[in-house]
């Protein structure tokens, strides 16, 4: 195994490729120091633990475990490889054993019946995993009744049965918690009943509108649980106050409980929330379980070992020519899917969630190929084409690596692109690198891990399915081909890198895209920046009105529980769902009285909407699904779609049953949708202004910059496209659409300037639209570097005259109902979004806008019209008072 400078000098092919490194940081060895399992731990499993090799645990996995076991919550924050999940299987374990572990019954007062422990984790495939590592310490320490088992969407109805009744051990997601567990916990009741443990795992990927719905559901668990506690001789229940409809108050989880060591949890299950390295991760769990911070324990001190680690940042270089690129294929002919191998166009998706909400619906497996058009002066090679040559020149060194990619269809390009580089160089070499993301069966991923783990596989190109729990670490080098969208993400990806003790490398190549280009070139902002927090809101309306009719069809919502379930906003949702008949108001509180499933009317992954299914016309087979809110855009009628490296055009797209019908056609075009969007302030949240000082005489009858806060209604319809050549971005041709006006409620953050500053930043009428939609484009591409998001969550409109604040004004809006608190986040930092997005501009070599600038990949206008020197001026003057420097 090289050494970090030999590491270094792989990717660099010995300087030849130097220019291309930006950035070089270290980050020095640390010993890891080990503690002793507690006297608690059940004696046989102890034994296993032993037999695997974990008989000295790392200092924080004891701190954990003993924390959890005296019934205090504990936030678990350290970083990949650390061994978080041995700190909770120990304890969870240790209390299903129960009454068969005869000493530990004098220590825990109470527990006269064996517990059952639930474990969370945002996908099957994890859940899957952990089962297969239970299962492997339990048969290590001969311990042979504990039931243990996943359920899911996919678990037969039988089965099912079996697990409700006599399960010690569920491994499940909150899809299925929500949509199925929580109505119908009377089956699952001596389940919650013994609860004792709640293990959440990756509590970090619960962000944003899908945090908000995890924090709900987390919240009718307690309700439910404690429903079933509250009747049972479990100990530990303090209020019991059960009224005549069975519900008990719920006050009790608001106030810290006094726990001391060796008590039991007064309100309930213990929770173990376990996450990557985030900022306040007590905060964070507190609210996804709905406690009060003082209520969790966070334990943040890694205490295992690690080597050295050199960090690369690295921007791949302009493209001279298209000769300058190797062409298996030609461009003749070829298609979107050829191209985005052979690195001439990169791809964009949908986000950090993509490949997650992948995993678990099985839903599409690519998000489509949208080329850069039109192309720039100079455009870079593509990312994912970049990292297969330094994958092919890391395995032709023996060097063990991971490269992660932003999408399952990156995956499998870098992988097969790799592939082809090995097969002309060393053909031995070609099985030695493969492909991983969660589509792929259980036995595949088992067999690809052990692969990778004993070395008989060098590489693998993977989505952030392998950020997640699946114990791969102790790998040489770690490429990370696009930023993963949080600082929280690129820590978990790089914690791959570096076997216990060895060295380690990262490299992050940058795609063409401004905050990719910004951030190669600031390693401040990933060096420098703390880890950001999990943001997210639980009384965001739209989440939580779905959740207050599921909680009133599981137990009726009594007066009690408000302040729990949301305060105010709860009390005006109840008023207002009573009001339109979908609840009733009863003495006892409120009650859903219809037929259906609650639960099925709110969709905790999705933005709202049916997903609109994509089927192959001819065969009837279906490919995959678009979200509702993307759907107009990407599957109307003629639209190209790709699919697993294949095109097909959509014949027939109906909206309104959800499904487009499609053909299998090889094609040398894309497509692009044109839009129309226009925005509405609903509500003005929060206001400031800036006292720029313009020169000259300009008496400021309001001031020069606005900047707002609040709700908004974004219409958009989606009225045509256009057929564009690959790769020229040539137009082919122009098509109307007739599709209906769709519009978002949702939250936006908007700046507005007087025309006073127009004039002093030299922008008049004709070149003020560009300069603004300019910056519009540049900003959204900086915002994830402030708040916990993607591109791909924001939405923006820019106009030199809006009527509702009569000035030029930029809005950028979350891109999901009721917002996300992500536009709330850019009012708040407006000063560094802005100045970041005027430096992203600044410092991009190109001259008149390229896509690591001002270009958007899903402008609605075909980037036009884009002036990046008057978005230059516009900023400088907004921020400074003045174009100039
Ligand atoms: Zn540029
Ligand atoms: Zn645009």
């Amino acid at each position: 195994m090289p050494r970090a400078d030999e590491l270094l000098d792989v990717l660099t092919a010995g300087g030849r490729r130097a220019d291309r490194l930006t950035h070089v940081h270290r980050i020095g060895a640390r010993t890891g120091t080990t503690g002793k399992w507690p006297e608690w731990v059940s004696p046989q499993l102890l034994n296993g633990l032993q037999a695997r090799g974990a008989g000295e645990p790392w200092t924080h996995q004891v701190q954990a475990a003993e924390l959890a076991w005296s019934g205090r919550h504990v936030a678990l924050a350290t970083s990949t490889g650390s061994g978080k999940s041995l700190s909770y299987w120990v304890p969870a374990l240790t209390a299903v054993r129960g009454a068969s572990d005869e000493y530990a019954l004098g220590r825990i007062e109470g527990v006269r019946s064996r517990g059952t422990v639930l474990y969370l984790s945002p996908t099957k495939a994890l859940a899957q995993d952990q089962l297969a590592s239970v299962y492997e310490l339990l048969q290590a320490a001969e311990i042979k009744d504990i039931a243990v088992d996943t359920c899911d969407g996919d678990t037969p109805f039988e089965a099912r049965r079996w697990i409700q009744a006599h399960s010690d051990v569920v491994l499940t997601n909150p899809d299925y918690l929500h949509y199925s567990m929580l109505p119908g916990h009377a089956r699952w009741a001596s389940f919650f009943k013994r609860l004792r443990f709640v293990i959440i795992d990756e509590g970090h990927s619960y962000r944003g509108v899908f945090g908000a719905h995890v924090a709900l559901v987390l919240r009718r668990l307690q309700r439910v649980v404690q429903y079933y506690a509250g009747s049972s001789t479990y100990s530990g229940y303090s209020n019991g106050s059960s009224n005549s409809n069975g519900s008990s108050s719920l006050s009790s989880l608001d106030k810290p409980s006094a726990r001391g060591d060796g008590a039991q949890n007064a309100g309930g299950p213990t929770f173990i929330v376990a996450s990557a390295t985030t900022a306040e991760p007590a905060v964070s769990a507190a609210r996804l379980i709905g406690v009060p911070p003082e209520a969790v324990v966070e334990i943040v001190n890694d205490t295992s070992p690690r080597g050295n680690k050199t960090f690369a940042l690295w921007q791949p270089p302009q493209l001279v020519g298209f000769d300058e690129e190797a062409q298996p294929h030609g461009l003749a002919g070829s298609n979107i899917a050829d191209l985005a191998l052979t690195g001439l166009v990169d791809e964009w998706d949908l986000g950090p969630l993509d490949a997650l909400d992948d995993a678990l619906t099985g839903g599409p497996s690519d998000a489509g190929v949208i080329t850069d058009a039109p192309a720039p002066e100079l455009p870079r090679r593509a990312a994912t084409a970049e990292a297969a040559d330094l994958l092919a020149d890391l395995v032709s060194h023996s060097v063990r690596s991971l490269a992660f990619t932003r999408s399952r269809r990156g995956a499998e390009n870098v992988a097969s692109h790799t592939q082809d580089l090995l097969s002309s160089v060393n053909p031995r070499l070609v099985q030695s690198v493969a492909a991983y993301r969660g589509g792929y069966l259980p036995e595949e991923r088992r067999a690809l891990e052990e692969a990778i783990r004993t070395g008989k596989i060098k590489a693998l190109a993977t989505t952030n399915a392998l950020e997640l729990g699946v114990d791969i670490s102790g790998l040489d080098a770690v490429l990370i081909v696009g930023w993963p969208g949080t600082r929280v993400s690129m820590w978990q990806q790089a914690g791959r890198a570096g076997r216990a003790g060895a060295d380690g490398m990262v490299v992050f190549v940058a795609r063409e895209d401004p905050l990719d280009t910004y951030l190669v070139n600031h390693p401040e902002a990933i060096f420098d920046t703390p880890v950001e927090a999990t943001v997210f809101d639980p009384t965001n309306p739209y989440v939580l009105a779905g959740h207050l009719c599921s909680a009133a069809a599981e137990l009726p919502v009594t007066d009690s529980e408000i302040e729990y379930l949301g305060g105010p906003v709860a009390l005006d949702l109840l008023h207002q769902l009573t009001e339109r008949g979908t609840l009733r108001r009863r003495e006892h509180g409120w009650y859903w009285t219809h037929e259906q499933n609650a639960a099925d009317f709110t969709n905790i992954r999705g933005a709202g909407g049916t997903p609109v299914q994509v089927v192959e016309r001819e065969s009837g087979r279906l490919l995959g699904t678009v979200d509702a809110a993307q759907a107009d855009g990407q599957v109307h009628n003629g639209a190209v779609y790709v699919h697993q490296g294949e095109t097909y055009v959509v014949a027939e797209y109906n909206y309104a049953e959800s499904i487009a019908l499609v053909d299998r056609e090889s094609v040398a075009y894309t497509t692009w949708s044109r839009d129309v969007t226009s925005i509405e302030i609903t509500k003005t949240l929060q206001e400031k202004s800036w006292n720029v000082q313009l020169p000259g005489t300009y008496p400021a009858a309001s001031p020069h910059v606005m900047w707002g806060f609040g709700s908004v209604d974004v219409h958009g319809q989606v009225i045509g496209f256009n057929r564009r050549r690959i790769p020229s971005g040539e137009i082919l041709s122009n098509d109307s659409l007739d599709l209906p006006v769709r519009t978002l409620n949702t939250a936006a953050v908007w700046w507005s300037v007087s025309a006073d500053l127009l004039e002093v930043a030299g922008l008049d009428m004709e070149e003020a639209p560009g300069a603004l939609h300019a910056a519009e484009h540049a900003s959204i591409g900086l915002l994830p570097l402030l708040a916990t998001c993607d591109r791909w969550d924001l939405g923006g409109v820019s106009t030199a005259m809006h009527i509702d604040t009569e000035r030029a004004t930029v809005f950028v809006y979350d891109a999901l109902p009721g917002g996300a608190g992500f536009a709330e986040r850019g009012f708040a930092m407006a000063r560094e979004w802005l100045t970041a997005t005027l430096d992203a501009i600044t410092g991009c070599g190109c001259v008149d806008g390229c896509p690591a600038c001002v270009q958007s990949p899903k402008c609605g206008n075909g980037n036009n019209p884009l002036s990046k020197a008057g978005a230059i001026r516009l900023l400088r003057t907004v921020l400074t008072g003045t174009p100039r420097l």
